[in-house]
């Protein structure tokens, strides 16, 4: 029996779209043409970003396109013990630590450099805050981070001078995204990691914090980005439409095309498997082909 176990994990901050059913087709067939277990996730551990009810709006999209998880979905929001063991483990061993800047005192110091939409945090409470109350809490990082995207091939981040010391709980005590993201894997037993481009640049943070917890590192692929007219990742910020479900297969058959398959037939997903195989086996760690 196969140990692969994918997951698809959609913040249900609006629903799901051209784009977010890309990164779900193809998380679903790299699980289901290594007859492995896929899996769903809701990230909902940014609560004020997620209206009420569009977790399971999402679930129903998913269902009605026909992509159902092997076990019930887990929600972030309701694993907030398991966030907290975690930062304490990291604490306890020297890796976190709590940090007393606000925001405003971190751009002061060191001016404009904002990378990856984040301040990178010059480590001012390394040593200790001096008194100060600890707002949010840090991970110390090191060096860079070399790792192999399935389709991307060989990458590398300097993380200390590109990201720095990254938030994993916040001032406002929401969990932060890598943290989350991190734990949730590791204990679903994930295997491979399949999502969206715009998390590329996520993962050297993400493999960090395996690192540190001393939790195994998945393998990755990130697929292509659906854009919007502007140019920018289509999202819904810049107008995506929810998905039309009144053609299942079409909707199915346009995000298929995306990821370079080609499919004629009304059960597109029974005709992808074997593409997506022959696609993705023979250089199971490269991808070079795809679009
Ligand atoms: N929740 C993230 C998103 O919707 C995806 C996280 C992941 O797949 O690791 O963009």
């Amino acid at each position: 029996m196969s140990t692969y176990r994918g997951r698809f994990a959609p913040s249900p901050t609006g629903p799901l779209h051209a784009g977010s059913l890309v990164a779900a087709l193809a998380s679903w067939l790299d699980a289901r043409a290594h007859g492995g277990q896929w899996l769903v996730r809701i990230e909902d551990v940014d609560g004020p970003r997620c209206p009420p009810g569009m977790d399971t709006l999402i679930l129903g999209q998913l269902a009605a396109l026909g992509l159902l998880p092997d076990e019930p979905p887990l929600w972030q929001s309701r694993r907030g013990d398991r966030y907290q063991a975690g930062l304490d483990r990291l604490i306890a061993s020297g890796h976190a630590y709590g940090c007393a800047c606000t925001r405003a005192e971190i751009a002061a110091a060191i001016g404009p450099r904002a990378k990856h939409g984040e301040l990178v945090y010059p480590g001012t409470c390394r040593q200790g805050t001096h008194g100060r109350p600890v707002r949010a809490w840090r991970l110390r990082v090191h060096g860079r981070v070399d790792w192999e995207d399935r389709r991307l091939g060989p990458q590398s981040q300097d993380l200390e001078a590109e990201v720095g010391d990254f938030v994993l709980k916040r001032a406002d005590g929401l969990w932060a995204y890598q943290l989350a993201v991190v734990i949730d894997d590791a204990e679903a037993g994930i295997t491979d990691v399949v999502r969206g481009e715009d998390l590329a640049d996520n993962t050297p943070r993400q493999i960090a914090l395996q690192r540190c917890l001393g939790l195994p590192t998945p393998r990755y692929l990130h697929t292509p980005l659906v854009l919007a007219a502007d140019g920018h990742k289509l999202s819904k910020q810049n107008g995506a439409a929810a998905l039309d479900l009144g053609d299942p297969p079409a909707r199915l058959r346009e995000a298929a095309a995306h990821l370079g398959l080609h499919l004629h037939t009304c059960e597109p997903l029974a005709e992808a498997v074997p593409q997506w195989r022959a696609a993705t086996m023979p250089a199971f760690t490269h991808l070079k082909d795809f679009p």
